[in-house]
């Protein structure tokens, strides 16, 4: 199987499209690491044209939030007012959607699939530490992870040596390659469709062809000027506005 690996969408429609129009014809099921929706400007259309892929999909913290099953005092406030919003544009249908999405982490026999972390949903997985400790209960050698909204992730030999994994996309270019060894064991971080913060505005997204045992980590640019006026129509805090052109 091949899969098209989403993370972070984050009701970025346009971001979106770029990433399935590049990655058409090159995957077979998709599966997507949560945060569907939050502070983009499109979370119904967002939710829908996932709906209609059948993904495997674990929810996110922005997923709870959405649907108010969270304390949003927890959230810094721009994200909160952002979740508001999102909250009051919600179909009813779409809301029902996000709220019957597992709680993970999901497994197969291929890969194991959380939104932050093997130990905690909600866990910012930013260091090798924290990613060490989490990898100790990971059933498969390849755990798909978001939260973070930066590409990459980590990696635990079978020696116990570890290391960061990060791939440098260049301009122009759009793709870099990881080779799986399955005596050992990754945590691999798509990057974020609709909100990156590595530096990079380009959608992330990961293409893993599990019988080569290949992790494609890719880029692909969006017109995010569409994207931001419309959150400037909808009223959306600037700063979230800004931060999709800083990649950050
Ligand atoms: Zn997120």
């Amino acid at each position: 199987m091949r899969y098209l690996v989403l993370s972070d969408i984050h009701g970025n429609l346009e971001a979106m499209q770029a990433v399935m129009d590049q990655a058409r014809g090159e995957f077979d099921q998709v599966i997507c690491c949560g945060d569907i929706v939050g502070y983009g400007p499109n979370p119904n259309e967002v939710t829908e044209a996932i709906r209609d892929l059948k993904p495997l999909v674990v929810r996110g913290n922005h997923e709870k939030a959405a649907l108010g099953m969270v304390d949003l005092s927890l959230f810094n406030p721009l994200a909160k007012q952002a979740a508001l919003w999102t909250r009051n544009v919600l179909t009813a249908e779409n809301r029902e959607y996000l709220r019957l999405i597992p709680t993970g982490p999901i497994y197969n026999s291929e890969f194991t699939l959380v939104h932050g972390s093997l130990l905690d949903e909600d866990e910012y997985l930013i260091d090798r530490d924290e990613a060490l400790l989490s990898l100790k209960s990971a059933p498969n050698a390849v755990t798909f992870f978001g939260h973070t909204h930066i590409q990459g992730g980590f990696v635990v030999l079978e020696d116990g040596r570890s290391g960061v994994l990060n791939p440098v996309i260049r301009q122009g270019a759009f793709e870099g390659e990881l080779s799986i060894d399955p005596r050992h064991k990754y945590l691999i971080n798509p990057g974020s469709v609709g909100q990156p913060r590595d530096y990079d505005p380009r959608a992330a997204y990961v293409i893993y062809q599990a019988e080569q045992q290949r992790v494609r980590y890719m880029r692909v640019d969006y017109p995010l000027q569409t994207t931001q006026e419309k959150m400037v129509k909808a009223g959306l805090p600037p700063y979230l506005i800004d931060r999709l052109r800083l990649g950050r």
